[in-house]
């Protein structure tokens, strides 16, 4: 089920308990900002989720409250992520579901990566 994106941080959401190491997870990528791990559906060859490591549901808190260094740290970690994959040619595509009209489950900041095959049209 979607979630409200104007709800309070839950520290016991499911990417809290990975980040805390509570749920076992396979670390693709992590430094001060940012954790990448793969998606555990994977909808592509190649499906990454990076998640800031500060408490934000999603990119309306994050963009909004998160101090400029940390925003800019997360996003330079996403493309990290990409070119230490070899992504940035051919190409690959970010994805941020926000709230419920977004199809948002998981109420931790997520940029899902997605590439190794040419992907089909954005479906909304
Ligand atoms: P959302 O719809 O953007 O919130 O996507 C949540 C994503 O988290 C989905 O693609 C799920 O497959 C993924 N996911 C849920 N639980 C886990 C987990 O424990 N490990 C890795 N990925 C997960």
């Amino acid at each position: 089920m979607a979630i409200d994106a104007t709800r309070p941080y839950d520290d016991q959401n499911i990417f809290a308990k990975i980040l805390r190491g509570e749920i076992p997870s396979t670390r693709i990528y992590e430094d001060e900002w940012a954790y990448a791990f793969p998606d555990i559906n994977p909808q592509a060859p190649l499906h990454i989720l990076v998640i800031p490591k500060g408490a934000y549901v999603s990119w309306d808190d994050f963009s909004a409250a998160a101090p400029a260094e940390e925003i800019a740290g997360f996003i330079r970690a996403v493309g990290h992520v990409a070119r230490e994959h070899g992504l940035v040619e051919p190409g690959y595509r970010l994805l941020a579901n926000i709230g419920g009209h977004g199809g948002q489950e998981v109420p931790h900041l997520h940029v899902h990566l997605f590439g190794g095959q040419l992907l089909g049209p954005m479906i909304v």
